[in-house]
């Protein structure tokens, strides 16, 4: 019987030193690839800046949008790292966070409608003000990305839990990808979402962070007519 607990011990480790490794992989992959096309831009202005000016524009546009791209990585992946050990716990108002991250949202994308329709209700729970923001934020901007109409947000109460719902009319996830989405760096098409920004990090911040304070997120979607994702928060508020 003791065996059986420590092979079922080196297994978990075993399983756990292999998760950590493949994130360190795909993690250098996915910071080597926007180096790689800011130095092959870099040679290209090099080389014929001078005789074709015309390529400068194209390439400083790539440059510059690749440097985005690595940016939003590199504080992602900051994230990821610095959340197991960060312990600052305070009373939080997710009500409070969800409109000012909505109202930050709106105004840097003034073209959008981001609604917020929120029922009265017990929202307060005891966690990581910093972390907690990067919730509704992610949620929002990637119902923003993935659709090109309004963005709902609500906030309800039902048999003595409180949830957060985010809703979209956009393209929507296929069933088989549902689960999948909130793997670290999991993309649904990777070459599309190349060109929205992603970095797959989004989805596994949110769920590690939404867990660790105890709650719960799951989707709903429907192909071609968009997405809900709903942030069930913990019970002990
Ligand atoms: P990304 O940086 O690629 O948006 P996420 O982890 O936030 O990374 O999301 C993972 C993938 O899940 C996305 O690449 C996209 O394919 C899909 N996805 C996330 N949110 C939505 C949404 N609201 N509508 C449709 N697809 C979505």
């Amino acid at each position: 019987e003791m065996e059986i607990t420590f092979n079922e011990m080196i297994d978990s480790l075993k399983e756990n030193f292999e998760k950590q490794e493949a994130f360190v992989s795909n993690a250098s992959h996915e910071l080597k690839t926007p180096i790689q096309i800011i130095k092959s831009y870099a040679q290209l202005i090099e080389r014929q800046g001078k005789s074709r000016p015309e390529l400068l524009d194209e390439s400083v546009g790539a440059i510059d949008s690749e440097a985005d791209r690595m940016q939003k990585l590199v504080e992602q992946l900051l994230l990821l790292a610095k959340h197991k050990n960060e312990n600052k716990k305070q009373e939080v108002n997710i009500r409070e966070i969800v409109e000012q991250v909505i109202q930050t949202i709106q105004n840097a994308y003034p073209e959008r409608r981001i609604q917020l329709d929120a029922e009265k209700g017990n929202y307060k729970i005891h966690g990581n003000l910093d972390q907690l923001k990067q919730i509704p934020y992610i949620l929002i901007e990637n119902a923003l990305k993935y659709s090109e109409t309004d963005v709902l947000v609500s906030m309800y109460s039902d048999a003595g839990k409180s949830f957060i719902q985010f809703k979209d009319f956009g393209e929507g996830i296929a069933s088989e990808e549902q689960e999948k989405i909130f793997d670290r760096f999991y993309r649904v098409d990777r070459a599309r979402n190349r060109e929205t920004g992603g970095t797959g990090l989004g989805l596994a911040i949110a769920k590690e962070i939404i867990e660790t304070h105890s709650g719960k997120i799951t989707v709903e979607s429907d192909v071609g007519k968009g997405s809900t994702f709903t942030w069930e928060l913990g019970e002990k508020h």
